[in-house]
């Protein structure tokens, strides 16, 4: 089979790559190793990616499946508001925030790339296990045979098989010391219905809360256990969490606001995962081939931005590669490498800077963040 550029991974960043790409006229294909179905739980996306979906058409669809969060409000564990940031619209941005549940934002642009495109743009059961490439092109192998493109997108998650075969040097997962425990369960609306809630507890015990359309509420706990260190075990989304280790904290809780733990008790399954991410590379990619999203730049969830940075990835290397298919993957890196690099350290910084309570900290710290990762109001 030969191929325009082939995307391993159909997950939000290589789906959007591939929508970026056809929108610009070239062809691509996506390889995803599993059978598509709508996984994970919450996620947002800031205004800067926001912003690109819009450009691929999807605006309207993406505001019927997503809320749009009006502010991020802490509290303290009695359901005190500690201080208050504003969000999307509401923050000055000229597009909205949204949190969504991934799987069903993953459907949405399944769906958008093959009813634009053809049912052929993305082939499931397929997993990528390497490549080699010459000066003409790049043959990828995978279980259903070999794959000739122009090009090869390693687009395939945090434990990414292009990133391997690409750096053989040591990469290993760094953990920061943070189990996270997640879930998304039915439930009525609690403050505006509209609000992304941080409340910090004791000892480092944070809540992270947000309804994310469909009646579903999503929530995030942040258990320090160890100091940063190598990760014991390993790092998988789907993983069965144990709920009793947060229920320990959130039962001692009195928000007023929401029955955290009930919300807690109700949700089936809850999932953890270990929060981690990986060192700043070098050099992304060789030749042919290239790195995007979580591949390229794996990074701690703390600033809501894997997922939109995957998506800013997509339209970055669309453009470069429609301006010049030579050098397009190196100025894509030129310009993206920089950038992400930046918003790792910054997640680092943040879950360094440990958990403040008092509002001018939160404010001081909130806005830096913004700042050092080009997400405030100037950059969308
Ligand atoms: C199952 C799952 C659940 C998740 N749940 C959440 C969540 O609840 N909240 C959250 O904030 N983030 C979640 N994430 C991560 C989040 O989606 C990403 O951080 C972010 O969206 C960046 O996306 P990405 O496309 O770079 O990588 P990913 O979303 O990780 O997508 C990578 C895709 O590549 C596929 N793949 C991997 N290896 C191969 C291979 N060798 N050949 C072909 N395909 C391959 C994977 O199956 C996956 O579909 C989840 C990721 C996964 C895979």
């Amino acid at each position: 089979m030969t191929e325009n550029v082939v995307i391993a991974g159909a997950g939000i960043g290589g789906l959007t790559a591939a929508l970026a790409l056809h929108a610009r006229g070239i062809d691509a294909t996506v390889i995803e190793r599993t059978d598509l179905r709508p996984l994970g739980v919450g996620i947002n996306l800031l205004p800067h990616a926001v912003r690109e979906l819009y450009g691929l058409g999807l605006g309207d669809k993406l505001a019927r499946i997503a809320v749009a969060p009006a502010a991020i409000d802490y509290y303290d564990t009695d359901g005190a508001l500690l201080f208050r940031e504003p969000r999307g619209i509401d923050g000055g941005y000229g597009y909205p925030q949204y949190s969504v549940h991934r799987g069903r934002l993953q459907m949405l642009l399944l769906s958008a790339l093959r009813d634009r495109f053809g049912a052929n743009t993305v082939h499931a059961n397929c997993e990528l296990f390497g490549f080699d490439q010459s000066e003409f092109y790049v043959r990828a192998h995978t279980s259903v045979g070999d794959i000739d493109s122009s090009a090869l997108v390693g687009a395939d998650g945090i434990h990414s098989t292009v990133r391997r075969r690409l750096h053989r040097g040591p990469d290993p997962l760094k953990w920061s010391g943070l189990r996270m425990f997640r879930g998304a369960v039915d439930g009525d609306p609690f403050l505006d219905g509209r609000t992304m809630s941080i409340v910090k507890g004791a000892n480092g015990v944070d809540l992270v809360v947000y309804p994310i359309g469909g009646g579903q509420i999503n929530w995030v706990v942040m258990l320090p256990e160890a100091p940063p260190g190598p990760l014991p075990g390993d790092a998988k989304w789907n993983h069965p969490g144990d709920r009793s280790q947060v229920l320990r904290h959130l039962d001692r809780w009195n928000l007023g606001w929401l029955d955290a733990a009930d919300m807690v008790r109700r949700t089936e399954p809850v999932l953890e995962y270990p929060m981690v991410d990986r060192d700043v590379l070098a050099w992304w990619g060789l030749g042919r081939v290239t790195l995007l999203g979580d591949a390229a730049h794996p990074m701690y969830p703390v600033g809501a931005n894997g997922g939109s940075q995957a998506i800013i990835d997509a339209a970055v290397l669309a453009e470069e590669l429609s301006r010049d298919p030579a050098l397009g993957l190196r100025r894509y890196e030129d310009r993206r490498r920089p950038e992400t690099a930046k918003v790792i350290e910054a997640n680092r910084e943040m879950h360094r800077t440990g958990a403040p309570q008092r509002p001018a900290d939160l404010a001081r710290v909130t806005a830096k963040y913004r700042t050092d990762t080009n997400t405030d109001r100037s950059h969308a």
